[in-house]
């Protein structure tokens, strides 16, 4: 064994709706040599260690991951390189599952599904100021509850690599500034083009909205279904997971209330 073993009980391991369910917990334990590694909020202690970084650094990207820089940066040519790296593993898979890479309708599959993979991620080298918000806030006196419900996500389990897809509803009480309404859903749609679990997902549309219009509060409820759960029995079809982070003055009872009161009218 030229690798060195790792225990189930590594140091990252979450504690999650995820691993109560038995899912294998994997570190990775190679490092391509062709990719720079930097250091990622998702890699540090503790348990929620992204909670501890800033929502926005510096360049404007928003909990960067190790290769979110380089992808953002790359040039056509190191794009193409990427892809054909992807395709190369994808080849892999194939291979492994016991198929034959060279019949006719597999033949482009690793180089479709490379691509296909770097569109479900593209939230990782999506920069949060530049092309999500841009200019967007606007000085507004309206201090009223703004809610937009059923923004549609797909994103992809960390743990699977596999869909989960839903609605996501964000509510916010504005203190003097608001933002662009498409801007919400440009928001989801940024960090659910990343692997993601839900509870993650939803708290940091939540905590950039909190940090970039400093409103009163914060809601964000997201309905999804997991194929990984769905599809391999562990729940029945049809039955979705919900999740909410609430912030600020949507954590008093009466907030928290109108909102969700809001949220269903009209079902
Ligand atoms: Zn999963």
């Amino acid at each position: 064994m030229s690798e060195h073993a790792h225990s189930h009980e590594h140091p990252h391991a979450h504690s999650h709706a995820h691993s109560a369910l038995g899912h294998a917990q994997s570190s990775a334990s190679v490092t391509s040599s062709a990719i720079a590694r930097q250091g990622t909020p998702l890699n540090q202690r503790p348990v929620s260690p992204y909670t501890q970084n800033p929502t926005v650094e510096e360049d404007g990207f928003s909990w960067p991951s190790y290769g979110t820089r380089q992808r953002a940066g790359e040039t056509p040519e190191q794009h193409e390189e990427r892809v054909k790296r992807l395709a190369g593993a994808v080849r892999t898979i194939l291979e492994e599952i016991g198929e034959d890479v060279e019949r006719e309708g597999l033949l482009d599959t690793p180089q479709r599904y490379a691509k296909a993979m770097l569109f479900f991620t593209q939230g990782y080298q999506t920069n949060i100021m530049d092309d999500v918000i841009k200019n967007a806030v606007f000085e507004e006196d309206h201090n009223e509850m703004v809610i937009v419900r059923d923004i549609e996500i797909y994103s992809l389990c960390e743990h699977h690599l596999v869909p989960f897809f839903g609605k996501v509803h964000i509510g916010y009480i504005p203190n003097k500034k608001v933002i662009g309404l498409s801007k919400l859903a440009r928001l989801a749609e940024m960090y659910a083009r990343r692997l993601q679990v839900q509870e993650r997902l939803s708290k940091q549309i939540a905590m950039a909205l909190q940090d970039i219009l400093k409103p009163m509060g914060v809601a964000v409820v997201i309905e999804a279904t997991h194929m990984c759960m769905v599809s391999r029995g562990v729940q029945k079809t049809g039955s979705s997971t919900i999740t909410s982070s609430m912030l600020g003055c949507f954590r008093a009872h009466k907030t928290r209330e109108e909102f969700l009161t809001l949220l269903n009218r009209g079902r």
